[in-house]
């Protein structure tokens, strides 16, 4: 038995050592033919801006070849108006807005701004033009003015008041022991996931971008939060072209366009109420949402 048990060990061995090497082969070849990372094309001229029109033209993209995320896509942000996406969690709500900072790259259609298609502009002048207020915003171990300030460090101090006035922050930060210099961030104050949002709409206010893309936070807060964000928002959005993901429909009745996403395809789209007329997919969920806040 161990004239036979030695061979076919050692078989096994071979058997493993192959293994390894088309492993490392396969991963090796993996590198190779990753995607490059988004760059400037060679002839990239800087977006030149006149109202900051968004259209989304058939897009397709997927993160994973295997899986289909946007499918032929299609939709325009007039300038100056304020669009809601909607639709349940893994939809592709949040995947709208890296694209359209060009965080990766579309596998079919394009998206334009003021006519200009994303790839052929350069990167920098797109990304400038976007102010995203993102669901959790990351606070720097520094003053709370500070934290603000550094979306624009020329910005005169008037300018920042302004940014904190436009994001309803006043009362907070005169409740604060040294007001504006009140330190937050990990090892200051703990500031809330509501007062969060707003100190990142002050940040998108000194950005001075005519785009602005707000991702609301899934977590819920309280009413009293949840009434200074919209409002704040509904300030900000009036002097911006705005796409907002939205999680809770309350806080988007007053959109100009409700897109409806579902699987990554748009099911229907319209103002709150011609989508609640069409008793649809929106009114479903509409339903659903005001039977979980009863
Ligand atoms: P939510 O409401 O939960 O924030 P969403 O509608 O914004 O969801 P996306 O974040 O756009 O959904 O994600 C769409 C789908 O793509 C999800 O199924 C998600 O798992 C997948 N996905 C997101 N990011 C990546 C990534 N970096 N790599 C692979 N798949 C991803």
């Amino acid at each position: 038995l161990i004239q036979l048990f030695l061979p076919l060990n050692f078989l096994g061995f071979v058997y493993r050592e192959i293994r390894r090497a088309l492993t490392d082969l396969e991963n090796m070849l993996g590198l190779l033919t990753r995607k490059p990372a988004i760059i400037d094309a060679t002839d990239a001229q800087p977006l030149q801006l006149n109202g900051a029109d968004i259209r989304f033209e058939n897009v397709s993209f997927r993160y994973q070849t295997e899986r289909p995320i946007l499918q032929d896509l299609s939709f325009h942000v007039p300038s100056g108006s304020k669009v809601a996406i909607v639709g349940a969690s893994g939809a592709g709500k949040s995947t709208i807005a890296r694209l359209l900072y060009r965080f990766y790259e579309l596998e079919a259609g394009r998206i334009l701004i003021d006519g200009q298609d994303i790839r052929k502009v350069s990167l920098e002048s797109l990304r400038r033009a976007i102010a995203i207020v993102p669901q959790d915003t990351v606070l720097f171990n520094t003053s709370i003015r500070d934290n603000i300030a550094y979306a624009k460090p020329d910005a005169s101090a008037a300018e920042v008041d302004q940014a904190i006035a436009m994001a309803h922050l006043q009362d907070f930060i005169n409740s604060l022991p040294q007001g504006d210099q009140t330190q937050v961030g990990e090892r200051g104050l703990k500031v809330s996931g509501g007062e969060k949002q707003r100190i990142a709409i002050a940040r998108a206010m000194l950005k001075g971008s005519p785009i602005l893309v707000f991702d609301e936070a899934t977590s819920s807060l309280d009413s009293a939060s949840e009434q200074a964000i919209l409002k704040a928002m509904r300030e900000v959005a009036q002097q911006h072209t705005s796409l907002v993901i939205a999680h809770r429909l309350s806080t988007i009745t007053d959109a100009d366009q409700i897109l409806v996403l579902q699987q990554g395809q748009l099911v229907e789209q319209g103002s709150h109420l011609q989508l609640l007329a069409a008793n649809g997919r929106y009114a479903s969920l509409w339903r659903q949402q005001a039977e979980q806040s009863d």
